[in-house]
């Protein structure tokens, strides 16, 4: 099972240098110019923290897009959450666009709810497949398995 990227620290990003020694964009790898330390300019510091912090992510995903995935409110926005459409778990990437969702409240409770079904299941499967036995595709109804 894949495992959730450790939360980074993002003052300890270390600078990025090309084969000379100069320092070069984080995120494009442009030639740095002047005082500028990782990034070339606003645009790239944006999308570099985009790819590397949920909730610098989950943030800007709340100004572009600022609506539920699922049911279109726009209501408490600021509450909204970053959902992994595939649960990392499962193998979902972690911060490819294709399975990032802003969900409400609401919304994210029901996700959240099926998403542990579904882990527990494929862990289930993974043991007894460890084990050489064979399994099918959702073979157990879910709920006897977490029983939620
Ligand atoms: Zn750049
Ligand atoms: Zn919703």
């Amino acid at each position: 099972m894949k495992k959730r990227i450790s939360h980074i620290n993002l003052g300890d990003i270390p600078q990025k240098r090309d084969d000379y020694g100069r320092l070069v964009c984080l995120n494009c790898g442009k030639l740095l110019k002047g005082r500028q330390e990782k990034y070339c300019g606003w645009q790239c510091s944006g999308d570099w923290l985009c790819k590397h912090s949920h909730s610098f992510k989950r943030r800007r995903m709340i100004r572009n897009i600022g609506k539920c995935a699922k049911c279109g409110t726009t209501e408490n926005k600021l509450s909204f959450i970053l959902d992994h459409i595939k649960p990392i778990a499962l193998g979902g990437e972690e911060f490819e666009d294709d399975n990032l969702q802003l969900l409400c409240k609401e919304c994210n409770a029901i996700k959240t709810r099926q998403d542990f079904k579904d882990i527990a299941l494929a862990r289930r499967k993974e043991k007894m497949e460890a084990k050489g036995q064979k399994t099918v595709g959702n073979f157990f109804p879910t709920e006897d398995i977490i029983g939620i």
